[in-house]
């Protein structure tokens, strides 16, 4: 143990001794109902922004800030390390939460925080205010167990209003101060663990392109008598264009869908076969009856490693009761298209038009729109940063640190892309936590835990990586 490092026990006792005061403000912050959906709670946003602000002010951070956007506020906070040759992390997190009201089928008020058991019930406990604070009390912890004044790392925060209404502004906000952001790591707390009896570290996110396409036939709705059989019919075109999608091994067939994909490691496969997972209840979580995807990967591989073209919506033609014997004059089809570590969304955007353009038959106009694409994004595992989360996460639970990825895509990308940074997700939020639905909850336990590994997490992220410039 070295002086950068405090014994596991100090850290602990530290913790428990300032337990209550970090729950009960915890519950205070969560009575403010920042739900950045709703216009009626635009003053609540900005009340939790500005609270947050006084509670880092209070925990030390010397600049705390809270930035503006057309939109939401977001919080800023920068704690410089006293060696100039400290790595700098960035943790973000955000102090938005989704709507929620008692009748939706909450046991109590939603924005009165209520402890049951070892649990802690309100809107925001898990998504997100309980992780971003964690934060808090973590590095005091670090500071008064290694005696310092300043934490071992520069360490900053960026706490978003508006991610539980799509980020709107995050990415312009981002590179407006990406000068103020500049982070050898990005740190997300936004996530969770596989489970409560098993820590792990999610090491990345898959992207997301999404399109829609319009097909037009006739000028109008014709008679299929007079007409049909005749003259093209775009919701016969739409349906051959999905049909085309996958082939029979249910991989995606559009040329070039697969340039840059890398092939899973053996090593990676092993981390990813070392959790414990019942695909039987994974079914039933997912309400459905066949586990069913590209062939020669497990479903796990499947939701989190490999890309995906999925069908999200799809119609034409007439829809109302009894028959209606007509071709219809458009059909439509909305694809999104999850995407891997190697895929770029411009390619993507490009190859489907492409492939859109060979396979809509003559006669039928049509037209394709983008939406905002995400990019993906994926940690090494042998990233020292890395390293030092699962090793600190190790500590806090004494237990093996196992690894998962996200299905899901988030913001978290662009802070990649713009400060040209990793990623890395330190989340203690479980399954059952019940984000975005009623009766929300953390555990209080796993909560501490958090704050435990962030306790660890700057000293030795300081000792074990050295900034090289
Ligand atoms: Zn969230």
């Amino acid at each position: 143990m070295t002086m950068s490092q405090a014994p596991d026990s100090a850290v602990r006792t530290y913790i428990e001794q300032h337990r209550t005061t970090f729950l009960d403000d915890l519950a205070e912050w969560l009575r403010i109902p920042s739900v950045s959906a709703q216009p009626d709670h635009a003053a609540d946003v900005r009340r939790s922004a500005d609270w947050l602000a006084a509670k880092l002010r209070e925990t030390g951070f010397p600049t705390v800030e809270v930035w503006a956007t057309p939109g939401a506020p977001a919080v800023f906070a920068e704690w410089p390390a006293d060696d100039p040759a400290a790595p700098t992390v960035l943790v973000y997190g955000h102090h938005d939460v989704q709507p929620a009201a008692r009748e939706d089928g909450w046991d109590s008020d939603p924005f009165e925080p209520a402890v049951r058991g070892n649990r802690l019930h309100a809107r925001g406990a898990a998504d997100d205010k309980g992780q971003v604070f964690f934060h808090t009390l973590g590095v005091r912890a670090h500071l008064a167990t290694t005696g310092r004044t300043a934490p071992a790392v520069h360490l900053k925060m960026l706490v978003e209003g508006e991610e539980e209404s799509g980020s709107v502004h995050f990415r312009s906000l981002v590179e407006e101060h990406a000068d103020r952001l500049a982070a050898d790591a990005v740190i997300v707390s936004d996530t969770g663990m596989w489970a409560e009896d098993t820590p792990t570290v999610c090491t990345g996110m898959r992207g997301l392109a999404e399109c829609e396409i319009q097909l037009h036939g006739p000028d109008q709705d014709i008679h299929s008598g007079s007409f049909g059989g005749a003259v093209p019919n775009p919701a016969t075109a739409v349906a051959r264009l999905v049909a085309a999608l996958h082939d029979e091994h249910a991989r995606v067939t559009i040329p070039g869908f697969y340039d840059g994909v890398a092939d899973l490691t053996d090593r990676e496969r092993e981390l990813l076969a070392e959790l414990p997972f019942d695909e039987e209840q994974w079914l039933r979580t997912a309400k459905s009856y066949a586990a069913h995807g590209e062939a020669g990967h497990t479903t796990l591989e499947r939701v989190w490693t490999r890309p995906t073209a999925e069908v999200n919506g799809i119609g034409g033609g007439y829809q109302g009761p009894g028959s209606k014997t007509i071709v219809p004059a458009s059909a439509m089809v909305k694809l999104s298209f999850r995407l891997v570590a190697g895929q770029d969304p411009d390619h993507i955007e490009k190859i489907v038009r492409a492939w859109t353009a060979t396979r809509v038959p003559a006669g039928i106009r049509y037209e394709i729109t983008f939406a905002a694409a995400t990019r993906p994004c994926l940690t090494p595992l042998d990233h020292p940063a890395l390293r030092s989360v699962v090793r600190a996460m190790g500590r806090a639970f004494d237990k093996p640190v196992r690894y998962t990825r996200e299905g899901g895509s988030g913001p978290a990308a662009d802070l990649q892309d713009v400060l040209g940074a990793p990623v890395l997700f330190l989340g203690i939020s479980v399954p059952s936590d019940g984000w975005h639905a009623p009766n929300e909850k953390v555990e209080i336990d796993l909560l501490l835990k958090g704050v435990e590994t962030t306790a660890y997490l700057w000293g030795d992220l300081a000792q074990n990586w050295r900034h090289e410039s």
